[in-house]
């Protein structure tokens, strides 16, 4: 926007003060974002222990963790039906250091437990947003009853980071249950927004952040339609879930992720059929990414520093 101002009063377009601020003001007003990337689903999605099936975007797909900052990583289990299982699928114990996890159930349950004794389980439309901060150990896989009996799964895992003077925080869970994150009814039947992180349309979200973000569940009915205002700066992208949609003019398939300029606030989706949509915006927070395995510091220094401290136990004890 700073460079259009600029180039028009280049051109003697704009002669005063008062006719800058009115024309600045009306394109502020419907300036839709322009979509950068749609990137298709990759090809073949990847096991973490047994109990995940994901597809990775972030950064897997090309989108590099500083360019979504805060978002560091995002895992997608696209729908899909794990049969019965004679064990309980999921993943074993392992560290995280520096940074937040989110879980967004959407079909079937996922469970947990860590070292510092915490332990639950997500249902569909539950979040759990558990900050890693100094550092813990835990293991995730499928509620032992889903695990037994098998069924179509589906979730998000997304990675937070935090800022430099938080990372060290001591670790803690928000339990966000369906019932506790603010549901936003849109005009005309079109849908819902469920806000998770952030706030929308003046509701806020049930998650407490470290950093300014937006992360909402979005379902819209058939030809159901939302208009998103966000802050031209945050670094801006639509997963789409589930269901295809027109988004800001451009086709939006199943399955596919939207990455936005940093231009523009408006985002307006209209669903072409049923449709989930996650939309994650945020401001970046422009501090260096040291980034190994599941700890994600400042510098490299600090990533083996944090091995040292896993290595010698010091995240705790977790059979
Ligand atoms: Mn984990």
């Amino acid at each position: 926007m700073q460079g259009l101002i600029l180039a028009l009063k280049n051109k003697r377009q704009v002669k005063d003060g008062m006719n800058y601020i009115i024309f600045r003001t009306t394109k502020l007003n419907n300036m839709k974002k322009q979509i950068e990337r749609i990137i298709q689903k990759p090809v073949r999605p990847g096991m973490v222990g047994d109990g995940f099936r994901v597809y990775n975007y972030i950064p897997g797909a090309g989108i590099a963790q500083q360019r979504m900052s805060p978002f560091l990583m995002l895992d997608f289990n696209a729908a899909y039906d794990f049969g019965a299982s004679d064990h309980i699928r999921g993943v074993g114990v392992h560290p995280h250091k520096g940074f937040e996890t989110v879980t967004i159930a959407y079909k079937g349950s996922v469970a947990h437990h860590d070292s510092a004794g915490n332990s639950g389980v997500i249902n569909p439309g539950d979040v759990q947003w558990m900050t890693a901060g100094s550092g813990i150990l835990h293991k995730e896989y499928h509620e032992e009853n889903f695990s037994k009996k098998g069924g179509v799964f589906e979730m998000v895992q997304l990675w937070v980071n935090l800022p430099k003077k938080d990372k060290l925080t001591k670790p803690h869970y928000q339990s966000l249950t369906k019932d506790n994150i603010a549901k936003v009814q849109l005009p005309g039947n079109a849908g819902e927004v469920n806000v998770i992180a952030g706030v929308f349309n003046g509701t806020k979200g049930a998650a407490t952040t470290y950093s300014p973000l937006n992360v909402y569940d979005i379902k819209l009915n058939k030809e159901g339609e939302v208009k998103i205002d966000l802050p031209a700066a945050y670094n801006t992208a639509l997963l789409m879930v589930n269901g295809s949609a027109v988004v800001n003019d451009e086709t939006a398939p199943e399955h596919s992720f939207l990455l936005f300029k940093n231009e523009g606030e408006q985002v307006i989706i209209r669903a072409t059929e049923d449709a989930v949509i996650l939309a994650l915006s945020g401001e970046s927070l422009n501090e260096p990414i040291a980034s190994y395995g599941p700890f994600v510091m400042n510098t490299q220094e600090e990533i083996i520093e944090s091995i040292n401290e896993y290595q010698a136990g010091k995240f705790g004890v977790l059979v």
